[in-house]
């Protein structure tokens, strides 16, 4: 059975996705082994990439300070992931499979931190090969890699999740868009408590010939953020930032500008940002980042939260 890829939307639709979009192979050529789709499905030809978006309301309680597990911890970051957005994936594949199509279901998490085995023969990358969720939606058309690091779509902003299929159908791919989503306003950065953004120094990332400009970020420190950054069990060391206080004020300014098709009667932002110290003392949010004054950079030496030996990572 031949399977086009407005079938496969279709089907992903109906089965809860928000977004999907189709990159061909072709477009992850300049990957190394240890991140690319192919060295998981030599066969693959096509990635799908589905994505779920985060409820803002499961980023109610983050914004107003005052509840982190049972709203966003579930709601917008773990059963999102583990179970609304599997299924989803679960199902689809299932719907390939059905059609004689192979297709390999992946989570969307980061590289940094997995644990890496040792190969298995010479000639192939070590499991596990982990394809960057940012780099594969961008090729699929979905959207952009703002400045602050998020991944940005014209729909939710940076609210929402993404999971990859591989498969051997020849699928017709979504163009990689080329429209801009983040404004380079430096909201991000400006909010983070710590200054763990540098958004003067940054590096091009994303598909070749689509590349952005993205902040560095010392994820070191986010790691120990208080203010709405979160790790999820078995998804290694990157953080979740996506309700943190940078993320959170890229969303305010993402729905100011119109950005975000997802509309709402009221704003996300009803009151002054809150932010705490890596002490949880709170402090003045609304000041803008002082790194020297709040605990993060030099402080985190001088109270031993931070080994600088440690590498800053983009
Ligand atoms: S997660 Fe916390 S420390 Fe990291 S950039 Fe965001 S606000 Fe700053
Ligand atoms: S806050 Fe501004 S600069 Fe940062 S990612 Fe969002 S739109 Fe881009």
């Amino acid at each position: 059975m031949d399977m086009t890829a407005a079938a496969v939307k279709q089907a992903a639709k109906e089965y809860g996705a928000d977004l999907v979009g189709i990159a061909s192979i072709d477009r992850f050529s300049a990957l190394a082994p240890e991140r690319n789709p192919a060295s998981i499905f030599p066969e693959c030809r096509s990635v799908i990439v589905l994505a779920r978006r985060i409820l803002r309301g499961a980023m109610r309680g983050i914004e107003e300070g005052t509840n982190f597990s049972s709203t966003y911890g579930m709601f917008g970051f773990r059963w999102l992931e583990d179970n609304f957005l599997a299924q989803t994936t679960y199902d689809l594949t299932c719907f390939l499979e059905a059609a004689a199509v192979e297709a390999v279901p992946l989570f969307g998490y980061f590289e940094e931190g997995m644990a890496k085995g040792v190969a298995v023969a010479q000639g192939k990358p070590a499991p596990n090969v982990i394809v960057d969720p940012h780099y594969a939606a961008q090729a699929a058309g979905l959207g952009e890699i703002g400045l602050g690091g998020f991944f940005l779509t014209p729909q939710y902003g940076l609210r929402q999740r993404f999971a990859l299929i591989l498969t051997d159908a020849a699928l017709e791919a979504d163009p990689v868009s080329d429209k801009r989503i983040c404004s380079d306003c430096g909201a991000c950065a400006a909010a983070c408590p710590f200054g763990a953004m540098d958004a003067r120094n940054t590096r091009q990332v994303g598909v070749t010939g689509h590349e952005k400009p993205v902040a560095t970020i010392d994820y070191e420190i986010c790691r120990s953020c208080p203010n709405g950054a979160m790790l999820g069990p078995g998804r290694g060391s990157r953080p979740d930032r996506l309700a943190a206080a940078c993320a959170r004020a890229c969303l305010v300014r993402l729905e100011q500008a119109g950005k975000c098709a997802n509309k709402f009667d009221q704003p996300f932002r009803k009151r002054p940002p809150w932010a705490v110290d890596l002490l949880r003392r709170p402090v003045d949010a609304a000041e803008g980042s002082r790194p020297a004054d709040l605990g993060c950079g030099k402080n985190l030496d001088r109270i031993g939260q931070r080994d600088g030996s440690q590498e800053t990572r983009p």
